[in-house]
């Protein structure tokens, strides 16, 4: 089959390599029919997560299933899915708390040694271990570019917005606008904020969050800052989303949020970093931190999806072909998409 392979930093390939075959009781094997281009493929393309070289890469999609294990029981041959971007067991101290995302046997797809050696998704076919955790069917007419986004970046923008333990009435500020943050500020418009706010300094990402119901801010030409306390009586924000990665960011945070609100921390950080503990600890602020549990909340998006409350659509900025993955990671890496759709 052909599969997108990471070779060095900044090259890709479409390499033929082996189809999949099953090998426990609890996986399955998807023909793919679409596959996504994520931030953190971008992250692996540059070399920043090391990965060996003809490691398959991707880790969001949809497919049909083409063959599963004697244990799998919630999918069959035949049914369209969509799956999650990582793996868990269910059945670890951790998965049985719920913690899907901190799974003890967890893999995630697309992300070499490190997390699993699990192969990617952008190829013809995909083996899904832990089938019955991971896929789910994809409801009736629902588009596969729409569908794929329940695995990965929309249930990403959901956990920020669930994790804070945002409630209705509440204001919230999103830090940060690529495809996770202009999720997150729809999460929150569907959950009732009644104001998000919603920051960066590119100009169409502004443009898409304002037409998500966001009040849109220019992080430089504007003044996050003033704007957020000047239209909540000088309090702040009671939610702040950071969905950049950067400690500044989560320091930026932390200066948005009200006394005792919530900074929800979706963006990745690594390593040692400075930011402002003191201010966090005098305003009281509850810091939740750490990657999205997309499993335990792959349901629940789905249906805000079918009901069209969360709406990924306008992120889908180009489908290209599988074929065509090389200059789909060029576009990606000029940042000229927000979200690249492969398909066979
Ligand atoms: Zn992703
Ligand atoms: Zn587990």
């Amino acid at each position: 089959m052909r599969a997108v392979t990471y070779q060095a930093p900044g090259e890709v390939r479409i390499d033929e390599v082996a189809d999949p075959v099953l090998s426990h009781p609890d996986e399955a094997i998807i023909q793919i029919e679409a596959s996504g281009i994520c931030g953190s493929d971008l992250h692996i393309f540059h070399g920043r997560v090391p990965v060996d070289p003809g490691t398959t890469i991707g880790h969001e999609y949809v497919g049909t299933v083409t063959a599963v294990g004697d244990a799998v029981t919630r999918v069959a041959v035949g049914d369209r899915v969509l799956g999650c971007f990582l793996v868990a067991c269910g059945s670890c101290a951790n998965c049985l708390r719920g913690d899907y995302h901190r799974c003890e046997r967890g893999r995630t797809f697309g992300h070499g040694k490190n997390l699993g050696a699990l192969g990617g998704t952008q190829a013809d076919q995909a083996l899904i271990p832990f089938a019955d955790m991971v896929l789910r069917k994809v409801p009736e007419g629902m588009s596969a570019e729409t569908a794929l986004f329940a695995g990965d970046v929309m249930g990403t923008g959901y956990h920020a917005i669930a994790h804070a333990g945002m409630r209705e009435g509440d204001s919230v500020a999103v830090l940060g606008l690529g495809p996770v943050g202009l999720c997150a500020v729809q999460a929150a418009v569907a959950g009732g904020a009644t104001q998000v706010f919603a920051v960066d300094s590119v100009e169409q990402r502004l443009e898409l969050a304002a037409r998500f119901g966001a009040t849109p801010i220019h992080l430089t030409e504007g003044d996050p800052k003033a704007e957020v306390r000047a239209a909540t009586e000088g309090r702040g924000a009671d939610v702040v989303v950071e969905a950049v990665g950067a400690p500044a960011a989560v320091d930026a945070a932390i200066g948005l949020a009200r006394n005792a609100g919530t900074v929800s921390g979706i963006g990745v950080q690594v390593g040692k970093s400075e930011m402002n503990l003191g201010l966090a600890w005098l305003k009281g602020l509850d810091l939740r931190l750490g990657q999205a549990n997309v499993i335990a909340h792959v349901d629940r998006v789905l249906a805000l999806l079918e009901s069209r409350k969360l709406d990924p659509t306008p992120l889908v900025t180009h489908h290209m072909k599988l074929d065509e993955a090389v200059e789909a990671y060029d576009i990606y890496d000029r940042r000229e998409a927000l979200k690249i759709i492969l398909t066979p």
